[in-house]
């Protein structure tokens, strides 16, 4: 790992190991002490420039370190050697790692912190990254689960979870931009930057919910859509969600194209091997408590229309669930039923464990 934490040859700026005592402040160092993790008691310091390009030092303890991370371990096993760069006798190692990630870590290693994430949040992506990348390549297991829990509140992982979420967000939608005077899309989790981020830093499990949402919204919309940004302001006032479509890869476009059509096609084909038990004998009766077999064909026809004219084909067959019970094609009761207790759940659970599989990232999730 050429980017692994190096303990540094002695600076010039710092020699505070050889100073009498009380000399501290005569010594220059190009690092300041952070303001709540420089612990008097702390054995190691860990020293990481912030994004202003200012040295910050955290001097805690090794054994905390250890005890989360395997990484900073075996780092420490390792001898201290003369040349180690010291402050008030206390071995100073560089990190190349920026100092506010750093602060958000140990204070969540040491005060039991949850890292300051909201439910929701579009930015959760960005403000996560730099995190997650040091729990990533220090193997902080604590924290990269706090923030894969996090990730997959918004990116849910079943089904229900995802109709929960989706009537959620629906109830904010009445009236949000009336109420609040901002658009409700600045309030809700952004698909693109999230596929970014779980393909990175290995977080398969939201794939499936961020390309399914994503592959229901229009390339019109977004900060860089298509349309021009005039012509967004009456869409967003209603509630439409954009994405970053720009920070796309060629193969998120392959994969969301595919998995869009294959979703469909799917869909469609369960549609028409619905069996209808309750009529073997198929025949055009008056009798009531049976339907037509046209009437059934009907039915199945009008059901791979509303998918082929809408691209969230779940919400499609959510709502058509309740259309289903309009006699609308003179079906009969127990078909209605059939259809609506039986085939629609079932279609929908199928089509959502499948997400992978439509949109290509089963390789991916195999990989976690
Ligand atoms: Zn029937």
């Amino acid at each position: 790992m050429d980017s692994s934490p190096q303990p540094l040859k002695r600076r010039r700026v710092d020699d505070s190991d050889q100073q009498p005592e009380g000399d501290q402040q005569a010594v220059p160092r190009d690092f300041e002490h952070h303001e709540s993790l420089w612990l008097t008691d702390g054995n190691i310091i860990l020293c990481a420039l912030n994004k202003k390009g200012h040295g910050i030092g955290f001097r805690i303890h090794r054994s905390m370190l250890c005890k989360v991370s395997p990484i900073f371990a075996d780092m420490f096993t390792l001898p201290p050697s003369d040349a180690n760069e010291t402050c008030e006798g206390v071995p100073v190692v560089r990190i190349p790692d920026s100092a506010e990630a750093l602060e958000m870590l140990l204070k969540h290693i040491y005060h039991d912190r949850p890292l300051p994430l909201k439910r929701l949040d579009p930015n959760t992506p960005s403000l996560v990254r730099p995190v997650l990348s040091l729990a990533t390549k220090y193997e902080i297991a604590s924290v990269r689960s706090q923030i894969v829990d996090r990730l997959t509140e918004d990116w849910p992982t079943t089904l229900h979870a995802w109709d929960t979420l989706e009537a959620e967000i629906a109830a904010m939608q009445e009236e949000w931009y009336d109420k609040h005077k901002t658009y409700l899309d600045k309030h809700l989790p952004e698909p693109a930057s999230a596929i970014q981020l779980a393909k990175t830093y290995g977080i398969p499990a939201i794939l499936p919910a961020a390309f399914y949402h994503l592959s229901r919204l229009s390339i019109a919309y977004g900060p860089d859509g298509a349309e021009p940004k005039k012509q967004h302001r009456s869409y967003l006032m209603r509630g439409v969600r954009t994405a970053k479509w720009k920070s796309l890869k060629v193969d998120d476009y392959y994969n969301l194209l595919t998995g869009r059509m294959r979703l469909k096609d799917a869909a469609s084909k369960a549609i028409f091997d619905w069996d209808f038990p309750h009529h073997d004998d198929d025949s055009d009766s008056e009798d009531e408590s049976i339907c037509s077999e046209r009437a059934r064909w009907r039915l199945q026809c009008d059901f791979e229309e509303a998918i082929g004219n809408d691209d969230d084909v779940l919400d499609v067959l959510r709502t058509k669930r309740k259309q289903a019970l309009r006699s609308q094609w003179k079906i009969c009761s127990s078909c209605s039923s059939y259809i609506q207790t039986e085939k629609l759940p079932e279609l929908r659970e199928n089509l959502w464990r499948r997400l992978p599989e439509f949109f290509n990232i089963s390789r991916a999730a195999e990989q976690q």
